[in-house]
Order: C-alpha cells, then structure tokens, then sequence
C-alpha cells in the first residue's frame, strides 16, 4: 500500500539534502528500495564519487530476510517522489525570474557559509541587471568599490566592462552580472576553492533563473569554478563550452541550454590593455552566437 514519509524524518530528509546542495551536490538516486522509513535516514550516505546516496546494506554476517528480499527486489511504492519533492529549491516553479532572484537572496540571508563573511565584507554583492538577460557575465568577487556599493563592477575594472558591454553594440541593463563569490575577499585575494565551492551554488540557481543563452566566464577562476575543470586562459579561451549550472537536470523542460565562453577579467586587461584585442574576439565570437551584429567599433585601448 502507498505510504508517505513520517513528517519529522521529512523534515531532517529535506535539511539534509539542502546541506548537500549547499555544498554543491545534487544528484541523488536510489540504489535499493528499504523498509521502513527510519532506515532511510540511516541509509543515506555520500559515496566515493560524491554523489548522495539511498541504499539499504547489510551488517556483515547479516543475512536478508525473506521480507528484506522482497523489498529489494519490487520498487516500494511511496506516494510521492522524496527525493524530487525536497531536492527542490524554494524558487522552483517560479516563474517570474525577479520573485524567484529575490527568493535565492532570502535563502541567502546574512550568509556565514564561507570565511570569507567574517574577513571585513561590508555587505554581500548578489549581483544586478536584466533577470531575463540573453547575456550574463560571471567575475570573480566584489573589490573594494563593489563591496561599499553593493553591486558588481563598479569599480575601475567595472567601467571597462561597461565599455566592452558598449563595444558590443548593448547596455550594462540588458545583461545580467555576478561574481563567482559574493563577499570580498580580504585585500582583493584571489577567493580560495572553498569559498568558490560554498558560495557558487547560489550562482547556479542564479543562471538557472535568468536563463542566459551566453555566460561569459570573467577570468580564470570564474572560468575553473563554472566549468569545474583546471586549465590555462589560453586553453580554455577561444570555444564555446556547453553549459549546465549544477542542480539543473538534464532532462529538465525549463532549460534551454547555454553556452559559456571565457575571456580575460577587466581587471587582467587593466594590467596589461595589449591583451583588449583578444578579449575582443571573444566577445565577438559570443555577439555572432547570439545573432548581434557587430558594430563599427572595437574595444579599443583608449578603454
Ligand atoms: S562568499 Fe558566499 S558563501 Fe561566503 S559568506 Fe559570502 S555569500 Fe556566504
């Protein structure tokens, strides 16, 4: 007969799962229908790989017992998708990208998740711009005008991507805009892979709201943590990666699919502008994705 799960141990599931999420882990699956649902809650367990997951095992020299086998081997049926219904973000079904964006910041609340909350951040920077931008741009984490103001580059390097947004022919309002963690790290360091791995999640559920066709990756570290791999600028430069932020599934009928290039930070070009010609043509190769026609003007170095 079809049962529901006991509230409490619903509960604690739900917590539980979310605690996983926060650390960047989504994808659950059920090895083996168990019994009862007190052994759900001792079943679950994160493998080797990472992945949570629901499985009923033996104690050594146990053996299964007539009914255990039986629940093994037929699906029990529980009247609702457990892991479905309490893997679900507060946002989902959501479909004005603005409610759902405010409902992301509510989850963020006054974070603490990461050091970084306790390292002189002024306020968190959740990031602006368009929720339904067709472009969205990730850097890497406030500085210290970002930090005082609340929003990402508005600083020197901002007024350089404001200038390459204009190159592109569009306006800093049409795209949407957020960094890879959203305290500042202490004297501009770079943010350590922990603080990425904390905070990204809610970046994730960031792109999966706004729904861009484009990201661009601003820099190295934007680039690693969204694509989750190790390389060099000049290797992960000049293509298009297909892009699926973590906690979308693949068969999911709201998600359209995005591409994600990687160009230099406008803080790197600050340093070295000989390198505005190649940050060029990476915008240029994401402007004929995405149908723009490119104007007269380039990004030159008076920018
Ligand atoms: S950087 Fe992100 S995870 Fe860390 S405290 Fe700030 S908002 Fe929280």
């Amino acid at each position: 007969m079809p049962r529901t799960l006991d509230p409490e141990l619903r509960r604690a599931l739900a917590a539980r799962i979310r605690y996983y999420n926060e650390m960047g882990i989504y994808d659950f699956y059920r090895r083996a229908p168990v019994e009862h649902a007190e052994e759900v809650a001792a079943a679950m367990a994160v493998d080797e790989a990472g992945t949570t997951v629901l499985e009923h095992t033996l104690d050594p020299g146990e053996e299964m017992s007539p009914r255990k086998a039986a629940a093994v081997a037929r699906p029990v049926p529980v009247e609702e998708n457990i892991f479905e219904a309490i893997a679900l973000k507060p946002e989902h079904g959501v479909s004005d990208p603005v409610k759902a964006l405010k409902i992301i910041r509510e989850d963020l609340g006054d974070c603490t998740r990461c050091v970084l909350h306790k390292q002189g951040r002024k306020q968190i920077v959740f990031g602006v711009g368009n929720p339904k931008a067709d472009l969205m741009f990730v850097g890497e984490g406030p500085g210290a005008d970002e930090d005082a103001q609340g929003e990402p580059f508005v600083g020197r390097a901002g007024q350089l991507l404001n200038n390459m947004i204009k190159a592109m022919g569009i306006t800093r309002e049409q795209v949407y805009i957020a960094n890879i963690v959203k305290c500042r790290p202490p004297g501009n360091r770079t943010p350590e892979r922990e603080e990425c791995e904390t905070c990204s999640p809610f970046l994730m559920r960031q792109i999966a709201v706004v729904k861009p066709k484009v990201v661009v990756a601003l820099g190295a570290v934007a680039a690693k943590t969204l694509l989750a791999m190790s390389a060099s600028m000049m290797q992960l430069r000049g293509r298009f990666y297909e892009f699926r932020p973590t906690g979308v599934r693949s068969n999911d009928p709201n998600w359209d699919g995005c591409k994600l290039a990687v160009t230099y930070h406008p803080a790197f070009l600050l340093r070295d502008p000989r390198q505005k010609g190649e940050a060029w043509k990476d915008l240029q190769m994401v402007m004929k994705e995405l149908g723009m026609k490119a104007p007269a003007k380039t990004l030159s170095s008076d920018h």
